[in-house]
């Protein structure tokens, strides 16, 4: 498999290697032009555009343009292998590239040709600080070159930009930014009601940074706009009564691979029992049903000390999330979709309001919309195949610049966590003789604190870094290389910062990094070892492994378990022994390998069910901007007001004054006398009288409203799409909580979620018209001093 990649690669770079000859050829020429020459070059290239000329044919001159312009800017001429790099990001590829390689550099390339189209032209990466650090590193380069730069975050994180300081930003060639301002803004944007608070250009170009951390390891967390609380229910306390009294494998499948977890028959019989229902699994119960799945989930995939705590707070126990990544609470993040809620009832916490959803969306599906992705990672090779399939994007492994010395030395696995303690400490301590660096990785900050202390008993001063003041850290890493240096880290800490080595540091052997546990992904690993060794400098990585270890403990074959169990006394207390064996080294690689792939199918699980609120967002937010920005049909009020009104009649059976006037009230006007105004109860009589009473209130508005009027039905129907469609995307939401629990009758999950969802967004358009009719007729509209209309609706 590897050999496959490999030779692929090879050709792959041949072809790109042509490109950069031209490149090459190009550079003396370029050098022997003036600045203002080079300046000149930018106009150049967009009247050559502009006459049909294509972004490939002006490549080659238009990087060794950039190129020229880094030298003379920066003091930094991209190497050959950067420019390959460059090459592989302007095709909509992956290209990876090692740590202290120069991605960033290698960017101005790509994102200069790009914004010669005018569109919108993006580099992303994990955090405010980076974005920012790069943005002002490389703006001098772009300014130099005509074009103007943005940073889609603010300096302050606490800070917010306001929509008017975004549509600046989002007005600039290249705007450098994080994933999440990106969602977010996207998000808001589309729940603009005008022109002046829209700033989201087309979707056109952009570079992710990291790109395995956002575009796989935070692929499924969805951005999530909440809106107004939901109706308050006893439900969730219900349901957990209810959990309780279940028994595993009996009442209940738990399936580690996909993280799903649903009902046997035996327990949907249970449950009809305890409900006294026999027709619980019906529509009509759709609450409940999502109730129970969400406290199912909430004793059996959720554990308390590792995804949550649970602290005393302003009023009595509260849930407080953990981060994954490092462990540390997540002050105010509550888990969506009334998850959190069921947490609350498992623990006997007081329940707190479960807000809806108004928007959302997934990183996934925010990249997928680009017209061109591309993205840059030290790590991207083993995962190529999800690369592909998600994101029809190659991983092209780009050559160092100079050649690797670092050695990645086989992992040295031991029975007991004790005996890998002793042992990894032992190495620390002999390398800190030597004054050569170390860097100490982690999986958890629990772990990370532990060394911590260890180090302390050993008198050995060092710093302790577990992923939260992006600033700071990148501080502390960089430091990570000096002299004596000893660094504690998380393994998501001071990601996207360079450690260079001090003075003396490349004699004694370069940087140490010490892995103290096999992460869940070997990516995590490969990026821990890619820490050291840059740029052609010494360096080793160790990593240390027990049969203790999360794991092994959950990914690796019974036989470890048992191995562990029979020989676990016989260690206590006594020097490390490793184990050597090859059994124990691809019980490592299969433990991990397996971690892999369930990260991988949770992954395409998300983006599989991801498809329908996919389609039904993009044909809602299409019709939004046609009504913002013009170019909609006209509409013919007055025959869906028509077809109201006959939806009306033929729904009952029984016509009587009543109903009548209630459905006018609720629906065509409040102008009616209630007591005196005769009517007629026959079909076709009714149908006029109420048209009539329609047309007579719309025509009143429109010779109000006069040139103004189509602003009012454009209006009136942007509330009614927005009103159905927040509703939609709450219910999309926990339909897929509630389709999980009927994998017991054989059935595909996706199908029947996907069914549902196309009859929701059905009777969603429904809505939508009987909202429009209301918004139309029901509302008043006047003019203020300033002479702008102004609707109160309904
Ligand atoms: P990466 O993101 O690939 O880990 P960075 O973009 O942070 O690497 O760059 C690492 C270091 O290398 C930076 O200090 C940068 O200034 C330097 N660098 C990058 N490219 C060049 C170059 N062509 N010539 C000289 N220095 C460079
Ligand atoms: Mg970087």
């Amino acid at each position: 498999m590897k050999h496959h990649y490999f030779s692929l690669d090879y050709y792959r770079l041949k072809r790109i290697g042509k490109i950069l000859d031209k490149i090459n050829s190009l550079a003396p020429q370029m050098q022997a032009l003036s600045d203002e020459e080079l300046r000149q070059k930018t106009t150049v290239f967009k009247e050559r555009l502009q006459k049909g000329e294509s972004l490939d044919s002006l490549l080659p001159e238009a990087f060794a343009v950039v190129r020229e312009v880094d030298k003379r800017v920066l003091g930094q001429f991209p190497y050959d292998v950067q420019v390959i790099g460059a090459i592989i990001l302007h095709e909509g590829n992956l290209a990876e590239m090692k740590t202290g390689e120069g991605k960033t550099l290698t960017a101005t390339m790509p994102l200069y040709l790009n914004a010669l189209t005018e569109k919108s032209v993006f580099l992303v990466t994990t955090s405010s600080y980076l974005a920012i650090r790069d943005a002002t590193e490389m703006a001098p380069v772009y300014q130099f070159l005509g074009l103007s730069v943005g940073v889609g975050v603010a300096e302050d994180d606490k800070e917010q930009l306001s929509a008017k300081q975004k549509k600046l930003i989002y007005q600039q060639d290249i705007v450098y930014t994080t994933n999440s301002a990106l969602g977010f803004d996207y998000l808001i944007d589309n729940l603009a009601i005008s022109k002046d608070t829209k700033y989201m250009p087309e979707l056109y170009y952009a570079i992710v940074d990291e790109a395995d951390a956002v575009l796989l390891d935070m692929a499924q967390t969805p951005l999530v706009i909440s809106g107004s609380p939901r109706l308050q229910s006893n439900l969730h306390t219900y349901a957990n009564d209810f959990i309780l009294s279940l028994t595993e494998e009996e009442d209940f499948h738990y399936d580690q691979e996909s993280q799903e977890i649903w009902l046997t028959q035996k327990g949907i019989d249970q449950a009809e029992r305890y409900f006294s229902d026999q027709q619980l699994f019906s529509e009509d119960n759709f609450d409940l049903i999502r109730r129970l799945v969400l406290s199912l989930r909430a004793h059996y995939l959720f554990e308390k000390g590792k995804d949550y705590v649970v602290e005393k707070g302003k009023e009595g126990l509260e849930i407080k999330l953990l981060d994954k990544s490092n462990g540390r609470i997540l002050e105010g993040n509550k888990l969506q979709g009334g998850q959190h809620q069921a947490l609350e009832a498992k623990e006997g916490c007081k329940i707190t309001d479960e807000s809806r959803a108004v928007a959302s969306i997934t990183y996934q599906n925010l990249f997928l919309m680009f017209e061109k992705l591309s993205g840059m990672t030290g790590t991207g090779k083993v995962a190529e195949d999800e690369f592909v399939e998600v994101y029809n994007m190659e991983v092209i492994q780009v050559p160092t610049h100079k050649p690797i010395q670092r050695i990645d030395y086989p992992d040295k696995i031991y029975t007991t966590l004790p005996e890998k303690l002793l042992a990894s400490m032992q190495l620390v301590k002999e390398i800190y003789a030597k004054k050569q660096p170390i860097l100490l990785v982690t999986g958890s900050v629990r772990m990370s604190e532990l060394y911590s202390e260890l180090l302390l008993l050993e008198k050995i001063p060092h710093n302790l870094l577990n992923a939260h003041h992006a600033a700071k850290e990148a501080e502390m890493i960089a430091e990570a290389g000096q002299l004596g240096s000893v660094t504690v880290a998380t393994n998501m800490a001071g990601r996207g910062t360079d450690i260079k080595l001090g003075e003396g540091v490349e004699a004694l052997g370069g940087l140490a990094v010490i892995g103290t546990e096999r992460m869940e992904s070997e990516r995590i690993d490969l990026q821990m070892r890619g820490r050291s060794g840059r740029q052609g400098d010494p360096g080793f990585s160790q990593f240390f492994v027990s049969l203790e270890d999360d794991l092994i403990t959950k990914n690796g074959d019974e036989w470890a378990q048992d191995y562990f169990k029979k020989h676990q006394k016989e260690r206590e207390n006594k020097s490390p022994k490793a184990l050597t064996q090859a059994r124990f080294r691809r019980l490592v690689k299969a433990a991990q390998e397996k971690s892999d792939g369930i990260g991988k199918r949770q992954r395409l699980t998300t983006l599989e069910y991801d498809e329908s609120v996919k389609v039904q967002r993009q044909l809602v937010y299409n019709e939004r901007n046609q009504l913002i920005f013009g170019g909609h049909e006209q509409l013919d009020a007055l025959q869906l007001i028509g077809a109201e009104i006959d939806a009306f009649i033929d729904s009952q059976t029984d016509l009587n004054e009543f109903v009548v006037r209630q459905f006018i009230f609720e629906n065509l006007t409040y102008h009616l006398d209630f007591f005196h105004e005769l009517i007629p109860l026959s079909k076709h009589a009714l149908r006029e009288f109420l048209m009539e009473l329609a047309s007579h209130n719309l025509a009143a508005k429109q010779a109000f409203l006069k040139e103004d009027y189509d602003d009012f039905v454009r209006a009136a129907l942007l509330k009614a799409i927005d009103e159905a469609w927040i509703e939609e995307v709450d219910y999309l939401q926990q339909l897929r909580t509630v389709v999980a629990s009927r994998q017991t009758a054989q059935r595909n999950p996706y199908f029947e979620y996907h069914k549902e969802a196309l009859a929701a967004y059905q009777e969603m358009r429904k809505e939508v018209h009987r909202l429009l009719v209301r918004n139309l007729l029901l509302s008043e509209v006047s003019y203020n001093e300033k002479d702008e209309v102004e609707i109160y609706f309904a």
